[in-house]
């Protein structure tokens, strides 16, 4: 007899679940069927984190990037975006002006620019030593030794997509890149004492709902701080252009199993999630989400760092993130904390 969802849902809780019942509840087509699987994820969400969303500001200090992943606006083959680099001073002011809006984590992130990693290591020092912040480093692949320095400056976190488990997709839209090597990263980074995020992308040409399924599976195994999930988005200036925009059904359903399978991991509800419906980010918190990411990135380099096309909040005035983010979480019928939002997953 065919399982239920709720046979599905009890092999999640008990630990046993495997692809075939990930692929199942994956491939339910209507918000209807799927929703028993949203009010689980929503009640196990609530049940770790009640009613409290996380914010984590993000800057984006670089846009330069030695590698060329097929999907990304910022890749290296991209001639037509400017290239820029944050200076140390301004790095530090959007710190401190996101500190003030009651944001007590920043998200340090760029293309993989290892030219900057000197200023990287300067920024860590004074927001740590000046503004007390919690900060995390989304920065790309780096050895262990690279790992070390940034955590002796006093690095919190580290985020690395690792965006496709599956070895043929991560080869095809990462050709500088190798699948061994950045899972290496990760678990390198949890060796070192890292709060760990990772994540995919869904809905990327040829990637099947199994493949999705066998990411949740390394996810449950590695047991990151944060998992983020993007919905794929095209870029003009890619080879992938003029594909197809993944849809936010698939996005919240794998939301809604990630969360499942990893009750206290830290979910953000992406600006991808809300470039590709206007509420995506208020459903995604709705269903399982307790992070929100606005963008501190000065006005000007905004258009700069656009990894997909109609990126959202390019244009926004400078801090009008913190207040937009406050009434997504409003609409979501949840409330911003100030708190650093460590991890309760460890
Ligand atoms: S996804 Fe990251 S590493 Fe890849 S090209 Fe874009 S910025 Fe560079």
């Amino acid at each position: 007899m065919a399982e239920t969802i709720k046979d599905i849902l009890k092999e999640i809780h008990a630990g046993r679940i495997g692809e075939s019942g990930l692929v199942r509840l994956l491939s339910l087509p209507t918000h209807d069927e799927f929703q028993p699987v949203f009010d689980e994820s929503a009640r196990i969400c609530r049940k770790h984190f009640g009613d409290r969303v996380y914010v984590r500001g993000i800057v984006e200090f670089s846009n330069y990037c030695r590698k060329g992943c097929l999907y990304c606006g910022i890749n290296k083959a991209n001639r037509r975006v400017g290239r820029y680099r944050l200076t140390l001073e301004e790095i530090f002011n959007a710190a401190a002006f996101m500190k003030k809006q009651g944001v007590l984590t920043v998200v340090l992130q760029s293309g993989e620019d290892p030219g900057s990693d000197a200023l990287v290591l300067d920024a860590v020092r004074r927001i740590k030593g000046e503004l007390k912040m919690a900060v995390t480093l989304s920065v790309g692949e780096r050895d262990s030794g690279g790992y070390r320095e940034f955590l002796r400056a006093g690095a919190d976190r580290y985020l690395l997509r690792i965006e496709s488990t599956d070895p043929k997709l991560f080869k095809k839209l990462h050709p500088d890149d190798d699948l061994e090597y950045r899972t290496q990263c990760l678990y390198s980074l949890k060796k070192l004492g890292y709060e760990v995020g990772t994540g995919i992308m869904v809905g990327l040409p040829d990637q099947s709902l199994e493949s999705i399924a066998r990411d949740m599976l390394f996810f449950r195994e590695l047991n990151p701080a944060m998992v983020g999930i993007g919905p794929f988005l095209p870029h003009q200036d890619t080879p992938l252009r003029g594909r197809k925009n993944s849809d936010i059904f698939l996005t919240l359903k794998t939301l809604a199993l990630i969360r499942l399978l990893l009750p206290k991991s830290n979910l953000p509800a992406t600006t991808a999630m809300g470039t590709i419906d206007p509420t995506g980010r208020q459903q995604a918190l709705k269903i399982g989400a307790n992070v929100i990411m606005p963008n501190f990135t000065p006005s000007k380099y905004r258009e700069s760092y656009k990894l997909y096309d109609d990126k959202i909040c390019v244009s926004e005035e400078y801090g009008k993130c913190a207040s937009c983010t406050r009434g997504i979480a409003r609409a979501a019928g949840k409330c911003i904390v100030r708190s650093k939002g460590y991890s309760k997953s460890k």
